[in-house]
């Protein structure tokens, strides 16, 4: 730390990624990235013309954009924000939307970008715990009084809450802003996007990174009540306008604009989910219903940390969240069938050399 650091940034502990490793021939099934390249589209767009524009500035409005998340989701233009990733999107809502009594409510095991946007932006954390199956108790979210965020489903469960559920939420909140951060809303479970037309206290966030493949693109979009989005965009326009760039707005919008590809992609990623989740179970493990691209899972054997390091002699990258009440667990993005195959084969592997320890 520098002596030139302002005091109330001293104690920030940021968000730790998973990690990058840029070994080659790793299985790397740790931050939840598709494992399909995003629609050729997307990629042709991103053309040497284009790139030829690079000295100019990209449309600070990304209207393009804003016009093909319209279209696909049948919402005006001016309830639709874009960001640098939808982490950006979260980072303004969290700066923006704060109650008096700065108050902000979220799952206790969630997204861990929540509590660290907490702390940033001076916000009174308030995380509420799951219940022992680790979902998330909708009665626990009623009549609060402070912001509230919700990823459904939710990370690192995958478990996904019903929208009846979040509409009851809605309803006993009407003084609250309600975020739901929608990151993988695409591979199972259904968008609040409909309750936008009866409920003026919600902002929905997804991304580009997960189901259209555009993680390394950085983009995410909200959709709320027109003047939620204004808000949004007074910070944006207070912070960085140009927040997308010009090669990242063409490739998103191409990516929006592709529902084919999308759906095909999306549509293996659950067919492979479903077939993993079945094998594991019959290897003994507990696997939460997931509703994402990642599967959360727990031996009946293995601790968590043992499993995670035995799969990492087999260059096999997972996700493994060393504290309560999730430490038995790990994560593990779904990636090509023949990925989980090997994971399969390792884990097998694993339980072998586990029973002849015994
Ligand atoms: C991946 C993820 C995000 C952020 O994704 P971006 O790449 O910043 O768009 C947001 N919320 C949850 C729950 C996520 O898992």
């Amino acid at each position: 730390m520098s002596r030139f650091l302002n005091e109330k940034y001293q104690k920030l502990v940021p968000y730790t990624p998973g990690e990058q490793p840029q070994k080659q021939r790793l299985i790397k099934l740790n931050t939840n990235e598709n494992p399909y390249a995003p629609s050729p589209k997307a990629a042709a767009r991103i053309s040497q013309e284009e790139i030829s524009k690079l000295m100019l500035y990209p449309d600070p409005q990304a209207a393009e954009l804003i016009s093909a998340i319209s279209e696909f989701y049948q919402v005006e233009e001016d309830r639709i924000f874009v960001g640098n990733g939808s982490d950006e999107i979260l980072a303004f809502s969290f700066m923006a939307f704060q109650k008096q009594n700065k108050k902000v409510y979220y799952p206790a095991v969630s997204y861990g970008f929540y509590p660290v946007y907490s702390d940033i932006f001076q916000a009174e954390a308030c995380p509420i715990p799951l219940a022992d199956d680790l979902s998330i108790r909708i009665e626990d979210y009623k009549n609060l009084d402070g912001t509230i965020v919700i990823a459904n489903p939710n990370a690192p469960t995958g478990m996904a809450l019903e929208p009846e559920e979040i509409e009851e939420i809605l309803q006993a909140n009407e003084s609250n802003l309600v975020i739901i951060d929608e990151a993988y809303v695409d591979f199972g479970a259904k968008s609040c996007v409909p309750f936008l037309e009866k409920y003026d206290n919600l902002l929905v966030v997804q991304t580009l990174s997960k189901s259209r493949s555009l993680a390394g693109s950085r983009v995410g979009f909200a959709i709320g009540s027109k003047e939620v989005i204004s808000d949004l965009n007074t910070i944006k326009f207070s912070f960085n306008p140009y927040n997308l760039n010009r090669l990242s707005i063409l490739a998103a919008a191409e990516a929006v604009r592709d529902r084919e590809y999308f759906e095909e992609t999306r549509n293996k990623i659950i067919a492979t989910r479903e077939r993993f989740a079945d094998e594991m179970k019959r290897l003994g493990f507990t696997v939460l219903p997931s509703k994402a691209n990642f599967v959360f899972v727990k031996s009946d054997v293995l601790s968590g940390e043992a499993y995670f390091n035995g799969l990492r002699n087999f260059d096999i990258i997972v996700r493994h969240f060393p504290k309560p009440p999730i430490e038995d667990f790990v994560r593990i993005t779904i990636g090509k069938d023949e990925d989980m195959d090997e994971l399969i084969k390792a884990t097998k592997e694993l339980l072998r050399t586990e029973e002849v320890r015994k």
